[in-house]
């Protein structure tokens, strides 16, 4: 099976979102059956609702040979060993690994839609996004990234200074 170039957004709002995302990258560095690719910058976000704390975000890219839900099997296993607790939709967390984009594929389970539903509608998706991809990026479905991000203003969006 050759392998899908998989981006996938991290987001963190609770206990040292930085630390939290530089320990996910650790994690997805040590994924089986998976090439390391890169990370955006990270980028500081409002919550999209009111009353949390800001969001860190970031996009990592990965080549893997593992199956769309394996792949999520394994995200939400380095979720879980971040302390990341569910309780309500959107609430505030140690760390979301969400799968924005697996290679070519346009996936529709109950368990997985790729390209991610909400992907059009994030700056701090889009943007981070937009500094791992090639130029003239089209996803899987046929939409180009740049006309996503004509659409989604950069506005809340801080892209905090590098220090990695
Ligand atoms: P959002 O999807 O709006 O960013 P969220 O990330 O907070 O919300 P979670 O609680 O992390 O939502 O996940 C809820 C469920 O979403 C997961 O159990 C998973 O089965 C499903 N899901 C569907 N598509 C995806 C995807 N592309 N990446 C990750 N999870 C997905
Ligand atoms: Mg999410
Ligand atoms: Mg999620």
């Amino acid at each position: 099976m050759s392998a899908a170039r998989v981006y996938v957004g991290l987001g963190s709002n609770l206990a040292s979102p930085t630390e939290q995302l530089r320990q996910a990258i650790c994690a997805l560095q040590a994924l089986p059956r998976s090439q390391w690719v890169g990370v955006s910058g990270f980028y500081s976000s409002e919550s999209l609702l009111p009353g949390q704390p800001r969001y860190t975000n970031a996009v990592a890219a990965f080549d893997t040979t593992l199956a769309p839900l394996a792949l999520l099997d394994a995200l939400q296993a380095i979720e879980n060993a971040q302390g990341r607790v569910r309780s309500e939709r959107w609430g505030p967390r140690t760390l979301d690994v969400d799968i924005l984009i697996y290679g070519e594929q346009v996936i529709d389970q109950p368990r997985l839609k790729v390209p991610h539903e909400q992907l059009h509608l994030r700056p701090f998706v889009l943007y981070p996004l937009a500094e791992l991809v090639p130029e003239h990026f089209v996803l899987a479905d046929g939409r180009p990234l740049a006309a996503l991000l004509q659409a989604c203003p950069f506005q809340g969006l801080e892209r905090l200074p590098t220090t990695r």
